[in-house]
């Protein structure tokens, strides 16, 4: 069993870790080659934090978008974090273009401002329990359509959720020692194969 991880730019290796101490082996993905060599191996794909910007912009320069975004709606179960949840979502807030644009969500990026952008919380995610957050100038879900369930709020904002196949976060799960919510999803990656 293997699991992908995008690792064009942001906090990839911190996700191998976690994967490795939870004894699954990861594929780093740093371009189109590597995706399509390993695609037939993979059960599910994490899009790391970083820049949304950035990284969209390198999905679509190597070719990597469109498979990606194919392979998600075939059912590839992804979790996205942080700038990740950016990528997946179908509208992000006074930006006329998402990325991959697949997940029924609305988002603000760096939508808890400058002063309050980092900072640690813990509370209770659906199906995992209460967990430590690290929230890095993420994104908060200010809206989610009719098949999407909301798994976490903080000051009653959205800070995570899942779509069928697809789980998202604004915080960092990969930066703490807690690794529930990433077994949480192996657990979907074993589900779909
Ligand atoms: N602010 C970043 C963006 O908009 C996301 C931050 C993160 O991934 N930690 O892409």
């Amino acid at each position: 069993m293997k699991i992908g991880i995008l690792a064009l730019q942001g906090a990839f290796e911190e996700h191998a870790k976690v994967l490795d101490k939870l004894g699954v082996s990861s594929i780093q993905i740093r371009n189109l080659d590597d995706y399509q060599q390993h695609q037939s191996d993979l059960v599910g794909l994490i899009l790391p934090g970083g820049e949304s910007t950035t990284m969209g912009k390198l999905l679509r320069d190597q070719n990597m978008l469109l498979p990606i975004r194919e392979a998600i709606l075939s059912g590839l179960p992804v979790f996205g974090t942080c700038a990740g949840l950016i990528l997946l979502a179908k509208e992000i807030a006074s930006q006329e273009e998402s990325h991959l644009g697949i997940m029924d969500i609305v988002v603000e990026r760096n939508a808890y401002g400058r002063q309050l952008g980092s900072f640690y919380t813990e509370a209770e995610c659906k199906g995992v329990g209460k967990i430590p957050m690290t929230f890095i100038r993420g994104p908060i879900i200010s809206s989610v359509g009719e098949g999407v369930e909301i798994l976490a709020t903080v000051d009653e904002q959205i800070v995570a959720a899942q779509e069928q196949n697809m789980l998202v976060t604004s915080f960092h799960p990969e930066l703490t020692d807690d690794a529930r919510l990433h077994q949480y999803f192996i657990n979907m990656c074993k589900e779909k194969s």
